[in-house]
């Protein structure tokens, strides 16, 4: 060790070597400072980050296990954010999380803990709500909604505004959490679902949501395999005209998984969420082009049909590469592009309205044509639509189903009709179940028709058939 006062030659104290060592150790403090600063907290918005929440989380739980009060964890996560990442770079993003982590903070009570996790998740813990798990649950989600409505105040940042929105997951404890980890993961479980009932949402966690996540994750997995094995298979469900002749039909998907047939309403959103709906919806697009020429080369179509009607999610229809591919099949099965129309929804005007609009006006171009499904049930603005290149509208079989008797006026159905007569577009009525249905239709001018009242989703050896039988005893 060297001494720290010394004797000099000459025999005068040396102070030199102290003040170095001084120094020396003032650093070292500094740097050990800087190292739990940085191990602890994160650098972005000075929050705390996943270490130290993990940390403070455990302590907080044994606490309440010891006094039986309850507390709550929430977790925070920005709807849609990547998109502003994406569109506008990081250093805006950025931005937008300091000024995030600050908003929260307003929010709640000192002692709570405010973290960042990582990427655009936050963590509120809030501890000694309660003695009561529901009076705790209560507090959380009344401290969530707070916090939704603070998020929800738009951001001026350099030259933008944001609108942001968020979904909140609530898990109290102490309940059947071991760990700090099991306490998050819960609340992670019920941001899921808030998400996954509409965004911008609270939830609480509760048992069965562990089951479901499980089930979910199980049907990812089955969809996965189910991809690579193309266990999929098309039916057909007839499109009629008033005259009761077959003017196309819809392709719609089927899965059999372990042997049992799962709702496409069920698989079709589980393969958006992973965006497996790419490689499915090509090869749906494929299939379709592949019987559409079966059919067409021998001659077993009637002269009434024009077009086969395929779904395109809008992931898929947003994807760069949809052009081509939907082109390349057409030509290399020798089709016309007027012999598919594509089904969007309202749901794909969520994307960029440009970019939109110029990809169905290049498609429609080449003489694709668009219908607009399931219309009614979104809130696009009519100004907006009536600058599309849409051909048809269909008409929602949920408005299908008001039409109660053919003297009864159906406003919706009403409202649909006038407006697509006088944007000048065929107008097309899903889910016709009964007559009556169909006359009040046809007397308000909706001339086609799809629904259980012609016909079910055929295979396709079964819509040949009907196409077949169709044509026979119409001819009479
Ligand atoms: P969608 O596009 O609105 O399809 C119409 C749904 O209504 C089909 O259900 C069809 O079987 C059902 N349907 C037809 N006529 C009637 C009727 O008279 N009464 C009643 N109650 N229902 C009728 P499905 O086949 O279960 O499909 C559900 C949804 O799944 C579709 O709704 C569509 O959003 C999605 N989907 C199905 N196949 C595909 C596909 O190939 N690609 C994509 N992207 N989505 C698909
Ligand atoms: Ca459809
Ligand atoms: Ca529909």
């Amino acid at each position: 060790m060297t001494p720290l006062l010394s004797q000099s030659e000459t025999g005068q104290p040396q102070v030199y070597g102290l003040l170095w060592l001084i120094r020396d150790i003032s650093e070292i403090k500094r740097k050990q400072q800087q190292i739990e600063y940085q191990a602890n907290f994160d650098s972005l918005t000075r929050l705390a980050n996943r270490r130290f929440a993990l940390l403070h989380i455990e302590k907080k739980m044994a606490h309440a296990r010891r006094t039986g009060k309850y507390g709550a964890v929430l977790f925070i996560d920005l709807d849609h954010f990547k998109n502003i990442n994406d569109s506008l770079g990081h250093p805006v993003g950025d931005k937008l999380l300091i000024r995030m982590g600050e908003r929260l903070n307003q929010q709640v009570r000192a002692e709570d803990l405010i973290a960042r996790l990582g990427g655009d998740e936050f963590l509120v813990l809030l501890d000694e709500l309660s003695d009561s798990p529901e009076a705790a649950a209560q507090y959380a989600s009344d401290c969530a909604e707070r916090l939704l409505a603070a998020i929800r105040q738009p951001f001026d940042i350099d030259i933008h505004c944001f609108h942001l929105s968020a979904s909140i997951g609530i898990a109290v404890f102490p309940a059947n959490q071991d760990e700090a980890t099991d306490l998050i993961r819960q609340s992670d479980t019920a941001m899921y679902h808030a998400k996954a009932q509409g965004r911008s949402g609270i939830s609480l966690y509760t048992q069965n949501m562990q089951q479901e996540t499980q089930d979910k994750l199980n049907l990812y997995n089955d969809l996965h395999q189910a991809i690579r094995q193309q266990a999929f298979t098309l039916v057909f469900q007839p499109q009629m005209n008033e005259r009761g002749q077959v003017t196309g039909a819809e392709v719609l998907c089927r899965w059999m998984n372990r042997g049992i047939a799962v709702s496409p309403d069920v698989f079709i959103r589980a393969a958006e969420e992973t965006r497996l709906i790419l490689p499915l919806g090509q090869w749906i697009l494929t299939e379709s082009c592949r019987v559409l020429k079966r059919w067409r080369q021998a001659n077993q179509l009637p002269d009434s049909f024009r077009r086969l009607a395929v779904n395109i999610s809008p992931a898929q229809f947003m994807d760069e590469n949809f052009e081509h591919y939907v082109t390349t099949q057409v030509n290399s099965h020798r089709l016309c592009p007027a012999q598919l129309e594509l089904e969007i929804t309202e749901s794909i005007f969520l994307g960029d309205k440009d970019i939109i609009r110029r990809k169905m006006e290049r498609l429609s171009g080449l003489d694709f044509s668009f219908a607009l499904d399931d219309f009614g049930t979104g809130y696009s603005s009519l100004s907006y639509l009536q600058h599309l290149p849409l051909h048809k509208l269909k008409i929602d079989r949920s408005f299908v189903m008001d039409i109660e008797d053919n003297r009864r006026p159906a406003r919706i159905v009403d409202a649909i009709i006038q407006m697509g007569q006088n944007l000048g577009m065929d107008i097309i009525a899903e889910g016709v179940e009964r007559d009556d249905q169909r006359q009040y239709l046809l007397s308000h001018g909706c001339r086609e028709y799809q629904g259980y009242l012609f016909s079910k989703p055929l295979t396709e050896d079964e819509f040949l058939e009907f196409v077949r039988h169709n044509d026979a005893s119409s001819a009479h």
